[in-house]
């Protein structure tokens, strides 16, 4: 087994005091697992920001594992995110995740920056190579994409424009992760790109990201989660085994690693990474 592959963990902002005892809770046992560092997400406007910032600054602080903060443009302004970029700098942070976000429904100011690749390339501009910037990567596209082309195009202006790394949207299909990856090699595009990997334990919820964020839940999948119904300890299991042997299948087909998207729940993210054997000493 690759024991240098590149393991990390997404966390939401908790919404009260409740969650970020929780969260406290999640990362403090997940940094046993010792990730290259934990990513928190970040909502275009309102009050979630806040939020996110103040997550960041205390996994930064307290717990031992870098933390890499997700930065949406759409909606702000140079000077906006040019004060987010000093103050993470201020803090010692290294690493993030340079997104264009979804514009929250009656915002109508895309603001100064249209795309991810432009993100980059101001985080570039104003910092040098303060930061690892890590892009997202949509191995079945991105929803709003004219075409597959299109969206392996814009892609690459994201690398181009200074991108290290890239961390995929989930997928329950390797294929697209395997024929995105050979894409990429034609384009000349060497950067690691890492499967984000979504644990199953709810459906309904799964169902509904997937519909809004343009991920496959595939159809015999589907029909299998549909049967369990209210048994959501069934679902989980039989939703770790199908996710525990994507990630096999990824690692042996040379995947450089696996990016957890916690939804802030220790026991999916260990149980997956516990399945892959990766450190004799860590067990469930
Ligand atoms: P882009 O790379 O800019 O692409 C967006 C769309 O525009 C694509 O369809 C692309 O093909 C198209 N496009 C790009 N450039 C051009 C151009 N020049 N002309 C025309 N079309 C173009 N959202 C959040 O709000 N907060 C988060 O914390 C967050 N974290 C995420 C983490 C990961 C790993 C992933 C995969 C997604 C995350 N998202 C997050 C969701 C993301 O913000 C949305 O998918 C968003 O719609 C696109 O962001 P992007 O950075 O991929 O945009």
């Amino acid at each position: 087994m690759n024991t240098s592959l590149l393991i990390s963990c997404e966390f939401f902002p908790p919404k009260t005091d409740e969650g970020a005892r929780k969260l406290r809770d999640t990362w403090q046992t997940l940094k046993d697992i010792d990730p290259e560092y934990f990513s928190v997400t970040y909502g275009a406007g309102g009050s979630t920001q806040e939020r996110s910032f103040a997550t960041v600054s205390e996994i930064q602080r307290d717990s031992g594992i870098p933390a890499a903060p997700h930065l949406s443009c759409i909606g702000s302004t140079r000077e906006h995110i040019r004060a987010i970029l000093d103050s993470y700098k201020a803090q010692g942070i290294r690493h993030i995740v340079a997104l264009r976000g979804d514009l929250p429904s009656g915002m109508r100011d895309p603001g100064e920056l249209r795309h991810a690749n432009e993100l980059v390339e101001f985080i570039r501009a104003e910092t040098g190579d303060w930061f690892h910037i890590e892009v997202a990567a949509y191995p079945e596209f991105h929803p709003q994409a004219a075409s597959a082309q299109a969206d392996l195009d814009a892609f690459q202006r994201k690398v181009e424009a200074g991108a290290d790394s890239a961390i995929t949207q989930y997928f329950y299909n390797v294929d697209s992760y395997l024929r995105f990856m050979n894409d990429c090699l034609d384009r000349g595009i060497h950067i690691p790109i890492v499967p984000g990997i979504m644990p199953i334990t709810n459906f309904t919820q799964l169902a509904r990201f997937s519909d809004a964020c343009g991920a496959e839940i595939p159809r015999w999948l589907r029909k299998r989660l549909e049967t369990f119904g209210d048994d959501l300890d069934g679902l989980r299991s039989f939703g770790l085994d199908v996710v525990g042997e994507l990630c096999q299948q990824l690692i042996e087909a040379g995947a450089p690693g696996l990016h957890f998207y916690s939804m802030n729940q220790v026991e999916p993210t260990l149980h997956l990474w516990c399945g892959l054997n990766l450190r004799a000493d860590m067990e469930l």
